[in-house]
C-alpha cells in the first residue's frame, strides 16, 4: 500500500517541489491550500513534472477547523507535512498579528485534527531565522535561539508548542526541520518562486530584475560584519529541500518525540555573491543599489549540517550556480510566473 501524506501549503514554493519529491517515490498525497500566496496552477504543474496526479486538493485555510477535519475524515494520512505559513520578515514586521494567527494558530488547528483522527507523525517547516543574530557560525541544533522578528518568533512558538504536544503525547513523532534559504526551482523550469507581488525575497527579486520586470535590487544595508558588508546566507536548493522532507518522512518511525534539524549546505553567500552568481547564470546585469538595513533582518546565518548528515545519511548535492540557474530558467520560461 502507498502511503498516503498531507502536504499543507502544497502549492507553495517548497510544498510543491516536496509534491513532486513525493509523488516521484510513489507516495500518494494530498494537498491543502488556501492559495494566500501561491497559484492553483501549481499544482497543474506538479502533476506534470511528476507524471502522476495529486491524490486530492483541498483549497482550505488549514485554520478552519470544520473543514480540515472534514479532509482527515476523507483520508488515512500516515504523516502530515506542514508548510502552510506566511514567510516575510519585513512583512511580519508590519502585520505581526497575522503572522501569530496564521502560523502559530494554523499549527494548533492541524495538530488538533490530527490529535482527533490519530495521526500522529509531522514533518514541521522551521527556520533558521529563530536563532537570530548568530552568536557563533556555522549554527548547529544546540545553538541559542534568538528570534528578532515576528515571523522568526513564530516558527519558534510553533517548535515549542510542538515539543509540548510530545511531551504530552508519546505517540506523537515530530521532525522541525530549520531550513536555510531556499531558493532556485525545478531543474525542468515547470516549478518555480511565484510570489503574489513584489518578491520580499533575495532570489525572486534578483530573477526580476534580471528579467526586466524590476529596475534594480535593493540591496539591504552594506555595513554587515561581513567581508563585503552585505548579509551572509545558507542558500539552499529547493530540490534539495524537498528531498530533505522525503528523507525526514522516512525517518520519522525511527523515535517518537520532537526532534530538529538544520537544513542547509553549510556554504555562505553575501548578497553581492549571490547578485554575481546570478549574473553570471543569466548573462544579465543586475543593477544594484545599497540602501539601509531590513528591520529585522541579521548579518550571518549559515547552517552546520552535520547532524542531518549523521542521522539520515543525506546531505544536499546542488550548489549556488545550479540554484541561480534552475531559478533564471523558470524566470525566463515564466516570465509572469504562473499567470494570472
Ligand atoms: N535582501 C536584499 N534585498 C532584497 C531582499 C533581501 O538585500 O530585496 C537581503 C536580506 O537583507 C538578507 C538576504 O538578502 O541579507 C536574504 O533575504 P531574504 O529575504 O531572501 O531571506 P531571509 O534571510 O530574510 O529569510
Amino acid at each position: 500500500m502507498p502511503k498516503t501524506v498531507l502536504v499543507t501549503g502544497g502549492a507553495g514554493f517548497i510544498g510543491s517541489h516536496t509534491c513532486v519529491e513525493l509523488l516521484q517515490h510513489g507516495y500518494d498525497v494530498v494537498v491543502v491550500d488556501d492559495h494566500s500566496n501561491s497559484s492553483p496552477r501549481a499544482l497543474e504543474r506538479i502533476a506534470k513534472v511528476a507524471g502522476t496526479p495529486l491524490a486530492a486538493v483541498y483549497g482550505i485555510d488549514v485554520r478552519d477547523r470544520r473543514a480540515l477535519s472534514s479532509v482527515f475524515a476523507a483520508h488515512r494520512f500516515d504523516a502530515v507535512i506542514h508548510f502552510a505559513a506566511k514567510k516575510a520578515v519585513g512583512e511580519s514586521v508590519e502585520i505581526p498579528l497575522e503572522y501569530y494567527d496564521i502560523n502559530v494558530g494554523g499549527t494548533t488547528a492541524l495538530l488538533a485534527a490530527m490529535h482527533e483522527h490519530g495521526v500522529h507523525r509531522l514533518v514541521f517547516s522551521s527556520s533558521c531565522s529563530i536563532y537570530g543574530n548568530a552568536t557563533e557560525v556555522p549554527l548547529t541544533e544546540q545553538s541559542p535561539a534568538g528570534p528578532t522578528n515576528p515571523y522568526a518568533r513564530t516558527k519558534l512558538l510553533c517548535e515549542e508548542i510542538l515539543d509540548d504536544a510530545c511531551r504530552r503525547l508519546p505517540e506523537l513523532s515530530v521532525l522541525a526541520l530549520r531550513y536555510f534559504n531556499p531558493v532556485g526551482a525545478h531543474p525542468s523550469g515547470l516549478l518555480g518562486e511565484d510570489p503574489h507581488g513584489v518578491p520580499n525575497n533575495v532570489m525572486p527579486y534578483v530573477a526580476q530584475v534580471a528579467a526586466g520586470r524590476l529596475p534594480r535590487l535593493s540591496v539591504f544595508g552594506n555595513d554587515y560584519p561581513t567581508p563585503d558588508g552585505t548579509g551572509i546566507r545558507d542558500y539552499i536548493h529547493v530540490v534539495d529541500v524537498a528531498e530533505g522532507h522525503r528523507t525526514a518522512l522516512e525517518h520519522l518511525g525511527d523515535e517518537n518525540g520532537m526532534r530538529v534539524f538544520n537544513l542547509g549546505t553549510g556554504v555562505g553567500s553575501s548578497v553581492l555573491d549571490l547578485v554575481a552568481a546570478f549574473s553570471e547564470a543569466s548573462g544579465r546585469q543586475i543593477p544594484y543599489e545599497i540602501t539601509g538595513r531590513r528591520p529585522g533582518d541579521v548579518a550571518e546565518l549559515v547552517a552546520d549540517p552535520s547532524a542531518v548528515a549523521r542521522a539520515w545519511n543525506w546531505a544536499t548535492t546542488r550548489d549556488l550556480a545550479t540554484m541561480c540557474r534552475d531559478a533564471w530558467r523558470f524566470q525566463e520560461l515564466n516570465p509572469t510566473g504562473y499567470g494570472a
